[in-house]
């Protein structure tokens, strides 16, 4: 028969180790963080260029921060001003655009293309 002493750090097979544990813990940590720096970018630049769904994304923000602070407190606590300051340096308007904001490099982009032929804008 297949037992369990996790004081002595044996696992039964199918029983994560509280080492397992803890390094899935760290991955999800790590996921979350990056969806959430994902979440951030896309909620400021759609924030400054004031598109209606801009909300959406920031309550998407809150609430991954909301489980953050549930699950790792003492992340959030760490990580809190950081985000605030980030996300706030983010911030930009159309007339002042932002080096790597999506939508500032689309409407450049396209106000760069003519809707003339080139031989008609030569003269
Ligand atoms: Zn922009």
């Amino acid at each position: 028969m297949s037992t369990t002493n996790h004081s002595c750090g044996t696992t039964t097979p199918g029983h994560p180790s509280p080492d397992e544990l803890a390094e899935r813990r760290q991955r999800r940590l790590e996921q979350i963080l990056r969806r959430r720096e994902r979440l951030a970018c896309i909620a400021v630049e759609r924030m400054s260029h004031d598109l209606p769904d801009s909300h959406d994304y920031v309550l998407e923000q809150l609430q991954l921060e909301q489980s953050i602070q549930h699950c790792w407190p003492e992340v959030y606590d760490r990580l809190l001003d950081t985000w605030v300051m980030e996300d706030v340096s983010r911030m930009h308007t159309s007339d002042r655009p932002l080096p790597g904001c999506g939508i500032c490099i689309a409407t450049t982009a396209v106000g760069r293309i003519s809707a003339r032929p080139p031989w008609e804008t030569a003269a």
